[in-house]
Formats: C-alpha cells, structure tokens, sequence
C-alpha cells in the first residue's frame, strides 16, 4: 500500500462527485486515514463504506484562519500526525473580465488562494515537527490558457496564484523534508460545471481533446495518490496537467 497509516486531510472533499471525495477513496484504499474537510457537510453519503473505519469528517471554511486551525488541531488530537494536505476547496464563475465585481474577486480568490495559504498554515508546523509532509494544491488549466471553458479571469488568477504560492512553498519548506507540488486539471465532469456546459457542448469539447474524452474525478485522484505518496518522492515544484493533452 503506499500510504498506509498516513493522515491525509482534503479540502473541499464532501462533493459525491468531486475531485475531493474520488482522491480520498483513493487514498484510503492506499491505507490512508482521511480526513475529509468541507464547507457546509463533512462528507457524502455513504461515504464511511469508502472511506474504511478510520475517517474524521469536519465541517470548516478555508477562507477562515481560525476555522483551519482548529481543524488541524482536531485532526491531530485523533490521529497525533498529519502526513498529506490535499488542498482541492474552490469555487468557479464564468465571467467576462469587465463583468467581475469586487464581491466576485473577493469569493473566488479566497477559496483556492488564500484557502490554501491558510489551510498549509495550520498543517505545517506539525509536517516541521515530523520532518516529513506532502502538500498538493489544485490549480487549473485556466491558469495556463487564460480562462477559457469553466472560469473567467478571476478564477484564472486565483488558480495561476495557486501555482506560485505552491512553488514558494516548496522552495521554504523543502529542506525540512516538505515537498509541495500542484496538479492542473482540464475539464473533469463533476458538480462545480454541471450546470455550466450542456451535454452538447461537452463532446464538442471531447473533440477538441487528444485523448477524446473529458476526465473523471478518478484521473485526478490517481495523481493526487502519486504525489501523496514516496512514489515522488524526489519531485517538488512541479506542476503536473492531467488535461488528457488539451494544451498539446
Ligand atoms: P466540487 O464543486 O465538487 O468541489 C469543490 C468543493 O469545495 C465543494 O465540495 C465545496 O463545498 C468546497 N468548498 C467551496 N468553498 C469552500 C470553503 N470556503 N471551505 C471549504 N470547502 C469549500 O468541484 P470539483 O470539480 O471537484 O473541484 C475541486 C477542485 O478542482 C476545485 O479547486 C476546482 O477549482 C478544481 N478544478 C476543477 C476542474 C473541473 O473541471 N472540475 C478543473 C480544474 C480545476
């Protein structure tokens, strides 16, 4: 198994159909204690045949410092380590530049920026203390083409932001045995665009994509599982796209 009894915590994990929930079940079939962490419910239904008997669900907002750390104190009263941060909470809104409001910038660049300045805050010092974590942060391909399908700009800053706060990141705290790295993902069916894109213009976008087809939750949760574990262990900084070769 390769992260067995590691204590993974994912942000933004309680969506059935979400990058989160597909990168927990992953990693719990690794041998990971998860600790799923969202906004409004702990976890899906049903989740607890997933996640196997050694799950925590916590109810927080990552936007809110003192709501990350007493999650990370929560998680290190119940199992006395944090081993994995996957910091995957966002938010998206398609928009035109000159549309975007303050409000608008304001709710999307706080989940997945500040979010996951906040929620690396509160686990690194116990990763410090064991010598040892793997952070990975979800950005996007919108931080690379510039927008495009499911966010407008705004959401491409919050995510390009993602990119650099995670480099720095593993510039500082990989000498203490702390790697950082991002995934980019393309277009992946899950409920923060099935409102957006109708099924038509889905596979119009299917065509478009070398390998013919949009991603499942899983072709991400599979890299989040390699990033996690010792099977990387010498990469950090690094930004991998799981876009099914959209950028190509
Ligand atoms: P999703 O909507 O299922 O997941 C996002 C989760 O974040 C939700 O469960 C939501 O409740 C949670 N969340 C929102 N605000 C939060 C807050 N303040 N605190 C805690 N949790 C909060 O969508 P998803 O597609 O699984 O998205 C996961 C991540 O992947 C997001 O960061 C998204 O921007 C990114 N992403 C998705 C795609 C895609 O095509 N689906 C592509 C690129 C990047």
């Amino acid at each position: 198994m390769l992260l067995k009894d590691k204590v993974a915590i994912i942000t933004g994990g309680a969506g059935q159909n979400g990058l989160g929930f597909s990168t927990a079940r992953l990693m719990a079939a690794q041998g990971a204690r998860i600790v799923i962490l969202d906004l409004e419910r702990a976890e899906p239904a049903g989740a607890a045949a997933r996640l196997g008997a050694q799950h925590l669900g916590l109810v927080a907002d990552v936007t809110d410092k003192a709501a990350c750390e007493a999650a990370a104190a929560a998680v290190l009263k119940q199992f006395g380590r944090i081993d994995i941060l996957v910091n995957n909470a966002g938010v998206t809104q398609p928009a035109k530049l000159l549309e975007i409001t303050g409000k608008d910038y304001d709710r999307i660049l706080d989940v997945s920026l500040r979010g996951t300045l906040y929620m690396s805050q509160a686990v690194l010092p116990a990763m410090q203390a064991q010598q040892s974590g793997s952070i990975v942060c979800i950005s996007s391909v919108s931080a690379q083409r510039g927008g495009g399908i499911l966010g407008g700009p705004h959401y491409s800053a919050a995510k390009a932001g993602v990119l650099g706060l995670a480099r720095a990141m593993a510039r500082e705290f990989g000498p203490q045995g702390i790697r950082v790295n991002c995934i980019t993902p393309g277009l992946i069916s899950t409920d923060i665009n099935k409102d957006i894109l109708s099924a038509e213009k889905k596979a119009e976008i299917a065509q478009t994509i070398p390998l013919g087809r949009l991603g499942g939750p899983d072709d991400v949760g599979g890299v989040c599982v390699f990033l996690a574990s010792d099977l990387s262990q010498y990469c950090t900084g690094v930004t991998l796209d799981v876009n099914g070769g959209m950028l190509i």
